[in-house]
Order: C-alpha cells, then structure tokens, then sequence
C-alpha cells in the first residue's frame, strides 16, 4: 500500500529499471558511514536479491561494530575492505545518503573517474555534484531508507523480514528514534509498514543503541566535560578532547548523538561538536533549533546537510577551526530571530 503521488511512483519504477541481473553493481555511501547509509544499502541489496540482481558494499571506510548485526546475513557482501578494487570493475554505482562526491572520501576520485554511470538515492538539501546516471533523491524525505522504502512498495518488491529489518534502522537513526523533525506521517507510516513485515523493535534497540563499548560511556563523559555554553546568543559545543577516541578504544560512531546534549539546552538555537580528524584538519558537527539553518551555515565553509543537522571540515588546529567557526555562528546568530 502506498500513498506515493503518482509522479513518485513514476519516478521510483523508472529507477528501478537502472538495475539489471548480471551487472556488476556497487553501493557505496558517505564516509564514517550511518545507520541511515548502511541501513539503506544493507535493506536494497536484500530487495535487489529477490529481483535476481546481486551488488556489493564498497564504503570509503569500515562498517562500526554497532552495525555488523546488519552483514551477518550477507556474507562477503561488505566489500569495503577492497573497495577501490571493486570499483573498477563496476558497471554501475549507486551512491546512498550523500549529495556530494566528495563526501565518499577516498574514493571520490575512483568514481569521478571510472566514466561508469553513478546513480543516487538521497535526501540531502545541499545540491551534490556526482557524475550522471540515474537518481531517486527527496530533500523532504525523513531518511534515505524512507526512499529505498518507497522504491520496494512502487516496484511491489515484497518486504522480506531482512530489509525491513535494515530499512528500520535507517529510519530509526535519522529520525533520531523519531523525536527530530523529520518525523513525519509518511515516514511513521512507512515504519509501521516495516513493523508489519515481521520486527523485534526492541532487539534493534538493543543493537543499535545497548549494545556499546565502555569507552562510548567514557567518551561522552570527556566530551561533556568541555561543554560551554552561551546563553545571549543561544550558541552551545562541546568538543572532543584531542587522543581520546584512541586511549578509550572507541571510534567517531561512538561520537554520535552527543551533539544532542548541548542542543537540549533551554534557549540554545546553535549546538557544535569540535573534532580533530587528522593533524591539521577538524571536522564540525552542528544542529539547530527553531528556525536556524545549519546547513546554510555550513555552505560558505564547504559543508552542508540538513537544514537541522550539518557538518563540515575544515583546515586549522582545533583552536584556529573553533575561533572561525564560533565566531561566524555569534554573527549568524544575532542576524536571527529567537527560538
Ligand atoms: P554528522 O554531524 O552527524 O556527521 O552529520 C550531520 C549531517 O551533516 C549529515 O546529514 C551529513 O550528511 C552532513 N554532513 C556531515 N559532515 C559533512 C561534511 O563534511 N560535508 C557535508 N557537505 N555534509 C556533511
Ligand atoms: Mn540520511
């Protein structure tokens, strides 16, 4: 059952056609990939199945120990490990949750050059730059899952318990286990649909979100650590301790949903992340509140997202990246209206 107008559900048949049984298909998404990225790929290769059309995973970096759960039905098929290698002997990519080639990190340059054609299913705001092929994109969907959704109930793609199980998590993720604001009718209406097909609700929780290191636990502690806030502007971050991710054990996935603690601060309307990646290099996590764009933000600083969930890299010691950014976010701020 579907409530899709019929321009999607033309749309979602014409994509589907991009697959063929027998070509060499790639899915690939964003690096320190996500529930709503790996989710996706995992749900579309269990539907491809069905359909007789095989693909592999081929990920910019490895899958976090969170989402292994997802590959245990699919051996061999989380190729990321040899990705490269597998990308040239591609006769299509499909690229998930990411509007920029970019975003694939070391493997941006493969895919810009393999001259295959590279197809996408996103529900970014940003505008991406990818090579041609075919795309199912939906800047006002809740999740990239919610998509790979749609394409199963308009290609009448029968939802086995598996791609419920991994589109589930998609959705869950993104949403924020459904408390953000891309918690929409549709996308509830497509989780109970997955529901239907046959879930334990609570043993994906358990996967997804009980299932952590020690170190995640102390990690949040360390970060919390540093919070400052600001109340005039409604600006709040935190920032990682520089070493801590390696002396804890922990990896950047056990970095997520911490930005959400700065942002459930009364009155803040801004809330950051700060994090080393490399010498020389800090990645920024931002949120908002109300009506601040934080993926408009981002732009002038080569990032982008959503307009309630972005982030960007830039060059500089993590003093230099935090006086830049913290700076153009109290200019940005007293430029908006309250919360
Ligand atoms: P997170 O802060 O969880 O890494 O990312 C939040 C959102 O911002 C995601 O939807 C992601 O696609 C986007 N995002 C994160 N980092 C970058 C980046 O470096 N560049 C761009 N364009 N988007 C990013
Ligand atoms: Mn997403």
């Amino acid at each position: 059952m579907t409530d899709l107008p019929q321009d999607r559900l033309d749309a979602a048949r014409e994509f589907a056609r991009t697959f063929k049984p027998g070509q060499r298909l790639c899915i690939t998404t964003h690096v320190n990939p996500d529930g709503d990225g790996l989710g996706s790929e995992v749900g579309l290769i269990h539907l491809l199945k069905a359909q007789g059309i095989n693909a592999v995973v081929t990920n910019p970096s490895p899958t976090p120990e969170r989402y292994r759960f997802l590959f245990r039905d699919l051996p061999g098929v989380d190729r990321s490990q040899e990705a490269v290698k597998e990308l040239r002997k591609a006769d299509q990519i499909l690229v998930l949750d990411i509007a920029d080639v970019g975003r694939l990190g070391m493997l941006s340059q493969t895919v810009l050059e393999r001259g295959v054609p590279v197809a996408c299913v996103d529900h970014h705001v940003s505008q991406g730059h990818l090579p041609d092929g075919a795309r199912y994109v939906d800047a006002e969907a809740s999740a990239t899952g919610e998509l790979i959704y749609q394409l199963a109930v308009a290609n009448n793609w029968p939802l086995t318990p598996l791609a419920a199980r991994a589109l589930y998590v998609a959705i869950l993720t993104d949403t924020g286990a459904f408390r953000f604001s891309n918690t929409k009718p549709a996308v509830l209406r497509a989780a109970a649909a997955l529901l239907e097909a046959g879930l334990d609700p609570e043993q994906i929780y358990l996967d997804v979100y009980a299932s952590a290191p020690e170190g995640r636990a102390r990690l949040l502690s360390e970060t919390l650590q540093t919070l400052v806030v600001e109340p005039e502007q409604g600006l709040a971050w935190v920032t990682v301790p520089p070493g801590a991710l390696e002396r804890l054990g922990a990896t950047a996935d056990d970095l997520d949903g911490i930005v959400e603690v700065p942002r459930s601060i009364n009155g803040v309307r801004m809330a950051l992340l700060f994090r080393e990646i490399a010498s020389g290099r800090v990645k920024v996590s931002l949120r908002s509140v109300g009506t601040v764009d934080v993926a408009e933000f981002s732009r002038p600083f080569g990032g982008g997202g959503h307009t309630k969930a972005s982030g960007l890299s830039m060059e500089g010691s993590l003093a230099a990246v935090q006086a830049t950014v913290l700076a153009a976010a109290r200019e940005y701020l007293s430029g908006t209206g309250s919360r």
